[in-house]
């Protein structure tokens, strides 16, 4: 229901302000409770004139996130979900924005709920076994038990097996920039962030740190990486640098291997990363009288004019979308791994155990620890699979 209204100072009758009031009555309301929004004029002045008047009713200001954690406890939302209403408010690009919305719809909510729904079920058919062995149970239970714990262990294995790519997607994905010095490294990290991030100079061996810019690239968050010119150095620094720089490109999901292209013998340094992972830049194609040189597969840029910036651009973002643009929902934080890992154990250690009743413990733990992630654990839902299954009590 909405309303027109102005807000009046109780005891004066002067008008605070004219706006809108919502009333949604419980339950149908983003926290389930009853909920009424007053649609106000944001100025502080009116801000604090309405407050002043409402404080003095007993109400007060929510603290952070308490709408969605009263959603989460009225049922309105899976723990999941709840995660993804802060990932949507701290979203910056689109891809983000895109897997926190997925994750609100529920796909990721559902997809763990459906593989403890399975789990639940051979669970109870396991204790049905255990505790009622004198009814008429099929003989082969325990067996297809087994043989369903196996399925299920695979594909939550498989699951958390994506490379983090949903947890990447949260953080940014790591891109870095290498080769040898005065390449061209730390301009292009400036023409990509398109500000001046990282100090370019013609001394060799300006970069010792890694420097990091986090970006929005053709929609994905990515996180650039200058790193120090890969070459030999006496100095205890520069070494230091180059480790870092190593190790970084080493972690880094894509890398930018840069070399100056009137040296094209430099491109055989991005020999020890292999694969379609790390792209090949010929940069000062500026400078260039021809192309000619530029070695096969590498890509002719120039990150003092911006030539082939662009393409650059694309190639990258194309590169990123084969490996992102999934339409699987993806384990998008820590907390979901470390449960699922610890269902994944539990369900093999049950596929090893002997006895039934160490085989059905296991499930429970696998069983628990699944909940944890949507936050919906309930023994209820155990016993209530009991019986509607088996019609053992009469
Ligand atoms: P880094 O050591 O690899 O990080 O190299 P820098 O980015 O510091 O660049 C070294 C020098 O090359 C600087 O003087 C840059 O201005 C210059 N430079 C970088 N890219 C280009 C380019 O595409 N064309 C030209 N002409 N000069 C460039």
């Amino acid at each position: 229901m909405a309303r027109h209204l102005r807000v009046r100072e109780p005891d004066s009758g002067e008008v605070l302000d004219d706006g809108l009031a919502l009333w949604f009555p419980a339950p149908r309301s983003v926290t389930g409770e009853d909920v009424a929004e007053l649609h106000l004029h944001g100025s502080r002045a009116v801000l604090s004139a309405v407050m002043a008047v409402l404080r003095r009713r007993g109400l007060r200001l929510a603290e952070p996130g308490e709408f969605t954690r009263r959603a989460f406890l009225n049922g309105k939302l899976d723990l999941t979900q709840a995660e993804a209403v802060a990932d949507l408010a701290a979203a910056e690009t689109e891809a983000q924005r895109r897997q926190a919305l997925r994750q609100l719809d529920g796909a990721l909510g559902e997809l763990y709920r459906g593989w403890g729904e399975r789990l639940l079920r051979l669970l109870a058919h396991l204790e049905a076994a255990i505790d009622f062995p004198d009814e008429d149970l099929p003989a082969e239970i325990e067996a297809r038990v087994a043989a369903e714990t196996a399925d299920l262990a695979g594909e939550i294995e498989r699951h958390l097996a994506d490379g983090h790519r949903g947890e990447r997607l949260r953080d940014g994905i790591a891109v870095a920039i290498v080769g040898p010095p005065n390449a061209g490294k730390s301009s292009l990290l400036n023409q990509l962030a398109r500000r001046e991030a990282a100090i370019t100079s013609p001394i060799a061996g300006t970069t010792r740190d890694v420097i990091e810019v986090a970006i929005d690239l053709a929609g994905y968050p990515v996180v650039l990486a200058d790193t120090a010119g890969l070459r030999d150095s006496a100095d205890i620094i520069e070494q230091e640098g180059l480790r870092r720089a190593l190790a970084r490109a080493e972690s880094a999901e894509l890398r930018l291997f840069v070399f100056d292209a009137s040296r094209p013998q430099d491109a055989a340094g991005a020999v020890q990363w292999p694969g379609p992972d790390t792209i090949l830049l010929a940069n000062k194609i500026d400078l260039a009288r021809d192309r000619g040189d530029v070695p096969e597969g590498a890509l002719a840029v120039s990150a003092l004019t911006g030539a082939g910036i662009p393409f650059l651009v694309a190639t990258l973002a194309a590169r990123i979308g084969e490996t992102y643009d999934v339409a699987a929902p993806l384990l998008t934080r820590a907390r979901h791994r470390e449960a699922l890992e610890i269902a994944a154990d539990a369900l093999r250690r049950s596929l090893a155990a002997g006895l039934p009743e160490l085989r059905a413990e296991d499930l429970r733990l696998a069983w628990r620890s699944l909940g944890h992630i949507t936050g919906r654990v309930d023994v209820e839902d155990l016993l209530d699979v009991i019986f509607a299954d088996f019609c053992l009590g009469k």
